[in-house]
């Protein structure tokens, strides 16, 4: 049984005015294209199909909300490999960013990184979207694809990149490792009240 059965697409938001009111709370999700994002989410959620939304022609630059529960949702941001330059960037994809960091409803996000590269010197800028009071959870995505080892290796260089300022777990949508770690996480943060 789904952790999530209501799930469902709310809206695609292409500017600040377009995001849902803001109460509640929300979880950002968050990675470079091809991470494995989208297939996290289905995962996550139990709902296959849900974030293919999100890749439809139209909505791959648009931030795309679902509801997973009254008051309860998750932002699926482009894959922010898709800017052609850092002016591009700017122009577009950083007001939207700024504006829903800053968020009451904000709890947290989900960086979704490729197992294989791991979290990095240079995805700073990643965590620095994150408002101090808001949390980070690192899903280092097809984690099939390591031996347990390579595994064990990639999680601890994670950490140790990420210094104490959120925190990892390794995950795959393949072999279903991690799932359900990574749903008790969304859960606690959608449940939890503002800075608790
Ligand atoms: P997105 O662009 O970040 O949303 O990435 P997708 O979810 O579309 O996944 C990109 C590619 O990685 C697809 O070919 C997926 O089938 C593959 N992929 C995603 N998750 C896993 C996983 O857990 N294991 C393996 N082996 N492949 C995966």
């Amino acid at each position: 049984m789904s952790r999530f059965p209501r799930a469902e697409f709310l809206l695609s938001a292409a500017a600040p005015g377009q995001f849902p009111a803001d109460r509640g709370a929300e979880v950002a999700f968050v990675g470079r294209s091809n991470a494995g994002k989208s297939t996290a989410i289905n995962a996550i959620v139990q709902r296959q199909g849900l974030a293919r939304t999100s890749k439809t022609p139209g909505r791959t630059r648009l931030l795309n909300f679902f509801e997973l529960a009254p008051m309860q949702r998750i932002v699926d941001l482009p894959g922010y490999g898709y800017a052609t330059g850092p002016e591009e960037e700017r122009r577009t994809w950083r007001p939207l960013i700024d504006s829903l960091a800053t968020r009451d409803s904000l709890r947290g996000w989900f960086l979704i990184v490729d197992a294989r590269r791991g979290l990095r010197e240079g995805d700073e800028a990643l965590t620095e979207w994150a408002g101090p009071e808001q949390r980070i959870h690192v899903l280092l995505t097809k984690a099939d694809k390591l031996n347990r080892s390579d595994g064990a290796k990639v999680l601890k260089s994670s950490a140790a990149t990420l210094a104490g300022r959120g925190t990892v777990q390794l995950f795959s949508a393949t072999a279903k490792t991690g799932v359900e770690e990574a749903q008790r996480t969304l859960e606690n943060w959608l449940k939890a009240s503002p800075a608790s």
